[in-house]
């Protein structure tokens, strides 16, 4: 859905963004991280034709861009860096507005009823009929998600999509977005917050200082490591037993070099030493981008 080989931009002596790869398949959650000023938007500006690149190349659903912006821009939803709208129109005046601007393949037949239900899809009311410059923040963004989605677009490319929402509007919208990635549509989201990314993506790119330093599926990421933790209000006990396979000590749990878990349980239990919990121990999300970034 997305590629791009050596994509980069520079303004002046700074390296925006310093030949990424990106490979975003279809039915990907692609979590773009990257902390504040590492290139997450200049990136995502390129890849909609609003930057041009100074070397390299992005192709969408297998299209050069920008030059084929026309036939590929009307099959992407966007919410690129803060929405914008009319603020003296109502989101519902907003929507039609956008989905006129989309040119002949907005069906008006459907436009009123595409319009309200993508309303209620954000959590916004859609008889409400006040302008939105009485509009706050969060319904701001839920307006912008709005405009993103009433196309149907089977891309959604979104840049910071939960920005100014509180912890309830996030989960709103990650449990929408979920519904749609299930029901077909592949999204391309950049963020800064890495709990977000681990909770919704198949798969992430980290960028670091414009330069693309991970790039994986998260059932990779989160890959068993081989250890295992051992809960036991007999720690010592296990240390003994199990002497060259621990690795590391805490209170009241022990983790251990183990390739079979049930193995491993049976070992324990038959010399004595009680057991509360197994667990494989996996990478979070969290050190994993940690490793890949400069600190
Ligand atoms: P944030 O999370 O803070 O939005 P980001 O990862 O989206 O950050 P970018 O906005 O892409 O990062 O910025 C990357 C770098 O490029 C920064 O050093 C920024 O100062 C610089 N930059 C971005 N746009 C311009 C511009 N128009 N002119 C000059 N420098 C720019």
């Amino acid at each position: 859905m997305i590629q791009t080989r050596g994509l980069t931009k520079t303004y002046g002596d700074v390296r925006a963004v310093d030949e990424v790869h990106l490979d975003v398949r279809e039915g990907d959650v692609y979590g773009f991280l990257g902390a504040n000023g590492s290139g997450k938007t200049t990136t995502v500006r390129m890849l909609l034709g609003l930057v041009m690149a100074n070397a390299g190349e992005a192709e969408l659903f297998g299209e050069p861009m920008p030059k084929s912006a026309a036939s590929v821009l009307p099959r992407i939803g966007a919410l690129v860096e803060g929405p914008g709208a009319y603020p003296h129109l109502s989101g519902r005046a907003n929507l039609a507005l956008f989905d006129a601007a989309a040119g002949a393949r907005a069906r008006r037949a459907d436009q009123r009823s595409r319009i309200t239900e993508v309303l209620e899809q954000v959590g916004l009311d859609p008889s409400d009929k006040r302008p939105t410059k009485t509009y706050s923040l969060g319904m701001k963004q839920r307006l912008g998600l709005a405009a993103a989605l009433v196309r149907r677009p089977p891309l959604l490319v979104l840049d910071e999509p939960t920005n100014g929402l509180d912890p309830q509007g996030i989960r709103d919208i990650r449990e929408l977005l979920l519904g749609l990635n299930r029901a077909g549509t592949t999204i391309f989201l950049s963020s800064h917050l890495l709990a977000e990314v681990e909770q919704m993506s198949t798969r992430v790119g980290v960028l670091d200082r414009g330069r693309l330093v991970l790039q994986e599926d998260m059932s990779a990421i989160r890959a068993v490591t081989g250890l295992v933790r051992v809960r036991t209000p007999d720690p010592d006990a296990a240390i003994a037993l199990l002497d060259g396979r621990v690795q590391e000590r805490g209170a009241g749990e022990v983790v251990v070099r183990a390739d079979d878990i049930a193995d491993l349980n049976v070992r324990l239990v038959t010399a004595g030493v009680r057991v509360t919990g197994l667990e494989p121990v996996r990478r979070t999300l969290e050190q994993v981008v940690l490793e890949a970034t400069t600190p």
